[in-house]
């Protein structure tokens, strides 16, 4: 799965161009920076791979989410609906833009279910998150129509599926925006960064200015200084060794896919012989970047079982049911409504009125699946040992 394990001459090479001139931002400097741009780059490069028009690096795949919603002029009282199956950052963004985190249930895709969706826009819904867990897609084309019905944005949050395809198309090039993650375990890495990609030229600028202080990016003779500023902003620039990273990682990303598409084969093939397990569905084998491979068991004690024989041969999976970063259950700080906010800001107002509560019961359907998924990380490097050992791991646990 992750881009550190191919960190090579590669990346070295593009950073030590950056270092050679001696220019880490990437604004200005015009002499010194003989002609290097590498954020610049990486931006029309990214966007190219994904067949998008625009790219907006940032500093994490956090502040991805956290720009583009900005830009889509999210604020108090809005609500935006995500899936209960996601990394905690998809709706610490959307409390930090001032607004409501609304959760749905996942289906076997382990992405948002369409059908809870449609069921939980409300007047207030400004934006909706699908999420395209552990690299395969959510069903976009089902999520992208409903929204359209209901004339709602769509952000793509694309932070674990860099590579990752339906029907030929990018994930991210579905909706208004797609973003990116580049942290240190995701598919392709800068160490920690983050990318928005869209068609939308205007929508870009807002992102563009919004993340350098409000900046305007007109060509302006005064240079930095004597830009002007149409709003608001904050900082969330990439600097330039982040750019140079990204773009000898991006080199690579195809290649990666490639190498984990084989891997995770071998994995399937070998829990094809487990009684009653099914598959994650992947709309499209195809298109999976395959940086991880699920399989469900008939329930959760069969899955506890399964995972006990895994564990005790040195190849225990991942039990996404029970875990506290990525699923709602346990997101034991959401339900207490812990924060440093004063005032219990965004849970109460400043009048100390409850504004909302998060049940953990409150999504059944997935807890029921999550409770019978198990989930390996699929490398890009594996020694034939190692797959040798998972693998029969898993075939002890299929005659058990
Ligand atoms: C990693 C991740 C993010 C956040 O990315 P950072 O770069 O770590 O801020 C957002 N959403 C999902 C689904 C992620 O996995």
């Amino acid at each position: 799965m992750p881009g550190f394990e191919v960190f090579g001459k590669e990346e070295k090479k593009e950073i030590m161009d950056v270092l050679d001139t001696g220019v880490l931002f990437r604004y200005e400097f015009g002499e010194q920076r003989q002609g290097i741009y590498k954020v610049r780059e990486f931006e029309k490069k990214f966007a190219a791979y994904c067949g998008a028009k625009h790219g907006q690096a940032v500093t994490s795949g956090t502040a991805a989410i956290k720009v583009a919603l900005a830009a889509l002029g999210v604020g108090p009282g809005d609500e935006v609906i995500t899936q209960c199956f996601t990394f905690v950052a998809t709706w610490e963004a959307i409390f930090d833009s001032s607004a409501m985190p609304v959760f749905t249930e996942v289906d076997e895709t382990l992405n948002m279910d369409p059908a809870d969706l449609e069921k939980k826009i409300t007047e207030r819904t400004k934006v909706i998150i699908p999420v395209h867990m552990l690299g395969g897609p959510a069903r976009i084309v089902e999520i992208k129509a409903i929204a359209d019905r209901h004339g709602i944005p769509v952000l793509e949050d694309t932070a674990q599926a860099a590579g990752c395809r339906l029907n030929g198309r990018h994930m991210g090039t579905f909706g208004k925006c797609g973003t990116f993650s580049f942290d240190s375990v995701k598919t392709m890495t800068t160490g920690e960064g983050g990318m928005i990609i869209t068609d939308d030229k205007d929508f870009r600028r807002l992102m563009s200015e919004y993340h350098d202080h409000g900046h305007d990016h007109a060509v302006n003779p005064g240079g930095r200084g004597g830009e002007g500023r149409s709003f608001i902003g904050f900082n969330y620039r990439m600097m330039e060794l982040q750019g140079a990273m990204g773009l000898a990682q991006l080199a690579k990303l195809d290649d990666m896919v490639a190498c984990q598409k084989k891997t995770k084969a071998v994995l399937r093939r070998a829990a094809e012989e487990i009684p009653g397990v099914s598959f994650r569905n992947i709309l499209d084998p195809e298109g999976d970047s395959a940086t991880f491979f699920s399989f469900f068991l008939e329930d959760k004690a069969q899955a506890v079982r399964v995972n006990e024989i895994l564990r005790q041969n040195n190849a225990g999976a991942i039990a996404f049911g029970e875990n506290s970063w990525h699923f709602y259950p346990h997101w034991e700080h959401l339900h207490a409504n812990a924060t440093l906010s004063r005032c219990g800001w965004p849970f109460k107002d400043q009048d100390g009125r409850q504004r909302v509560i998060y049940d953990p019961a409150a999504l059944p359907r997935s807890s029921a699946l999550l409770d019978r998924l198990l989930v390996y990380q699929v490398p890009v490097h594996i020694s034939e040992g190692r797959l040798e050992e998972i693998t029969s791991a898993i075939r002890k646990a299929a005659k058990a």
